[in-house]
């Protein structure tokens, strides 16, 4: 059974979800899971936000005016009175539970709430124009079976378990509808995968049912071998494997959420990228193989934080990067880059929740330096041992970029050089030009 998953702009007009059912194939069993049409989870995000901020005028203001975008939706997405009176009532169901919130003691609990209203809102949409046209399908409700545990990790073994019996109920049940993004936490509330997430539910649920494949189907023709929000003449990359695909990824290629690719390679699940605009471009299949000695790809990862942590208590002393590091793990703050030299060490982070009581232990140790604003660039391709001049040509490309940081080695597949926000786009351009062209 396969799993695709159409993002925000995949579903974002009346017509683009029509259009859907040139590429799904009705007479196939599989999971199609749903983003909320683009702009949406913005709205919701603000909406919440001016909840939180007590401006309860602004929220409603902010609700109308999304609810009345709504309504033109389903006036172009069906055709049959009775289905534009279903819409309605669909609409009207999810707004009002926002504007509900009005009256609650308005928590994260409930930003979460108003955040997971875009994927119900889409997929319910989406399988009542299915009912309209005569197509049966099976709405699966994603709050029934995605779960993260207490550190927002997904429990897999939870999903398999509880989305099994739901598929089985319905064994002459070809097609099966449900939403990305959403999910329930420890607690049993509701909550989400972090913004990009259906890409990540995808891969979860590909995971769950062991899928024979999972399609990422957006509005570019597979992973580029740059950022084309930023590089003109960027090209798609026809293979990846999932490590590079992951550091891709996780280093800043927005088509894929961070996250995404490590279920789909926990079972070793092909993970196809395609073009909703182009179904027939080739896209990127991203697999166990990978092409030997190539330079694939430059990403970008933003909002990156620098610690260099300089002690001369370093020298030959053992034991000292353990305590460094037992800081970042007792404020749960992931590390990205790390350097060292006998006497410093820099470290980056991108979750700054807890930079001052960091810094502040960190202070015990010597003295502790932090540069905000910048950003890790990274080049991905195979590097093994036996490859070479491959950091030459990096470096080559950026030499009139200042460096703050470079890691090579950490993976075979993998440079990562650490400058200034300021000057990502000219060192992207620049690689981009000497790396490919
Ligand atoms: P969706 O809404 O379908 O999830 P996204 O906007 O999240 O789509 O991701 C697709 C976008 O990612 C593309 O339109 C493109 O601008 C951007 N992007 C950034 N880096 C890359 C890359 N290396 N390759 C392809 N797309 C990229
Ligand atoms: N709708 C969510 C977002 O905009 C999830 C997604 O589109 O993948 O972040
Ligand atoms: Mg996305």
């Amino acid at each position: 059974m396969k799993v695709l998953k159409f993002g925000g702009t995949s579903v974002g007009s009346p017509d683009r979800m029509k259009k859907l059912l040139d590429i799904i194939n009705p007479a196939e069993r599989q999971i199609v899971v749903l983003s909320a049409v683009s702009g949406t989870t913005n709205n919701l995000a603000d909406i919440g936000q001016a909840y939180l901020t007590g401006d309860k005028p602004k929220a409603a203001a902010l609700i109308a005016h999304l609810k009345a975008k709504y309504e033109t939706f389903i006036q172009e997405l069906y055709t049959k009175p009775a289905y534009v009176e279903l819409g309605r009532e669909v609409i009207t169901y999810h707004f009002e539970l926002l504007s509900g919130l009005a009256n609650d003691l308005f928590t994260p609990i409930e930003d979460k709430i108003i955040l997971a209203q875009g994927e119900l809102l889409s997929t319910t949409l989406y399988h009542v124009y299915l009912q309209e046209i005569g197509i049966p399908s099976v709405l699966l409700p994603a709050l029934d079976f995605m779960k993260i545990d207490e550190d927002g990790e997904p429990v897999i073994d939870y999903m398999t378990e509880h989305i099994t019996p739901l598929l089985m109920q319905h064994p002459n049940n070809k097609l099966f509808i449900t939403q990305g993004y959403i999910c329930r936490n420890s607690f049993g509330e509701i909550d989400n995968l972090r913004r990009g997430g259906s890409d990540y539910t995808a891969s979860l649920i590909g995971a769950a049912i062991r899928s024979e494949e999972v399609q990422i189907w957006t509005d570019i023709d597979g992973m580029h071998n740059n950022d084309p929000r930023i590089v003109k003449g960027t090209k798609p990359i026809s293979h990846l494997s999932f490590d590079e695909a992951a550091e891709l990824a996780y280093f800043g290629a927005k088509i894929l959420h961070p996250q995404s690719v490590f279920p789909a390679q926990k079972y070793k699940i092909p993970v196809r990228l395609l073009n909703t605009m182009d179904p027939t471009a080739a896209g990127t299949l991203i697999s166990m193989q990978s092409e030997k000695g190539e330079i694939k790809s430059i990403a970008a990862k933003d909002n990156i934080t620098a610690i260099k942590i300089y002690s001369s208590r370093m020298l030959l002393a053992y034991g000292f990067l353990r305590r460094v590091f037992e800081v970042f793990e007792r404020y749960k703050t992931p590390i990205d880059m790390i350097t060292t030299s006998e006497v410093a060490v820099s470290v980056t982070i991108d979750d700054t929740s807890y930079l001052g009581e960091i810094t502040r232990e960190l202070n015990a140790f010597g003295s502790v330096e932090v540069d905000v604003n910048q950003t890790i660039v990274c080049v991905v391709g195979d590097f093994g041992a036996e490859t070479h001049g491959y950091a030459a040509r990096v470096l080559e490309a950026v030499k009139h970029i200042p460096i703050r940081m470079i890691s090579y080695g950490g993976s075979s597949y993998n440079i990562s050089i650490l400058i200034k926000t300021a000057d990502k786009t000219e060192a992207l351009r620049s690689l981009h030009s000497r790396l490919f062209e």
